[in-house]
């Protein structure tokens, strides 16, 4: 339900109400600014709510209306005849960690072995970046990417490589900026079959490779 600026609908105050609530996410950063000490009039302050509310409607986009999207996203199959290896990436995708809700930048090598039908290549980086705008912890982002591929596409297999920066780990905490944290998932025959590993580990080295120049 859309609102008129300034004066937030009804359905948008009720908490636990799932889906959006612009009104209360900009209320929290009205609280933390004020909690910070900072005052809300400062001229690069006083929109400051509405550009969090805004962002962080972005950074988490993959929350709503997610299950439609994947239909939509997934949905439609063509035929082909390939039934070797579609490997794609580095695919860039953003989303939040749950922990902390501070950004975290991701970098995603997918592939997948078809049978009798394929997706459309676009629809590969945007089914990922659907899932990865959420606050999600990375092992279960990479489980969900594989498991949703394999539900809605049926393949012989899938492998994914996230590799991830925490802006938790890089600017807080430890102060690891230059640590990626790594996360794989293998499904049907990239699992039991060690050369089809093999084959989705150097085709993910051979880009890299040719992504760095070399
Ligand atoms: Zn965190």
């Amino acid at each position: 339900m859309k609102s008129v600026e300034g004066s937030p609908s009804k359905e948008e105050e009720t908490p636990g109400r799932k889906g959006f609530h612009k009104s209360q996410v900009a209320a929290g950063a009205r609280l933390m600014i004020q909690g910070l000490g900072l005052d809300l009039n400062d001229p690069n302050l006083i929109d400051t709510p509405r550009r969090v509310a805004k962002a962080y409607r972005e950074f988490c986009a993959g929350l709503y209306n997610a299950d439609g999207s994947l239909e939509a996203i997934l949905g439609r199959k063509f035929p082909s005849n390939h039934d070797e290896m579609v490997f794609s990436g580095p695919i860039h995708s953003v989303g939040v960690c749950p922990h902390h809700l501070v950004p975290v930048e991701m970098s995603s090598f997918f592939a997948y072995i078809p049978t009798g039908q394929v997706v459309g290549l676009s629809k590969i980086p945007r089914f990922i970046k659907m899932l990865s705008a959420r606050p999600v912890l990375q092992e279960d982002l990479a489980k969900e990417i594989a498991d949703k591929f394999m539900e809605y596409v049926k393949p012989l297999g899938v492998a994914l490589l996230v590799e991830a920066r925490h802006g938790c780990m890089a600017h807080r905490g430890v102060h690891e900026q230059d640590t990626t944290v790594d996360t794989v998932a293998m499904r049907g025959v990239f699992r039991e079959d060690v050369g089809m590993k093999e084959e989705f580990h150097h085709s993910v080295a051979r880009r890299k490779r040719h992504s760095n120049g070399g």
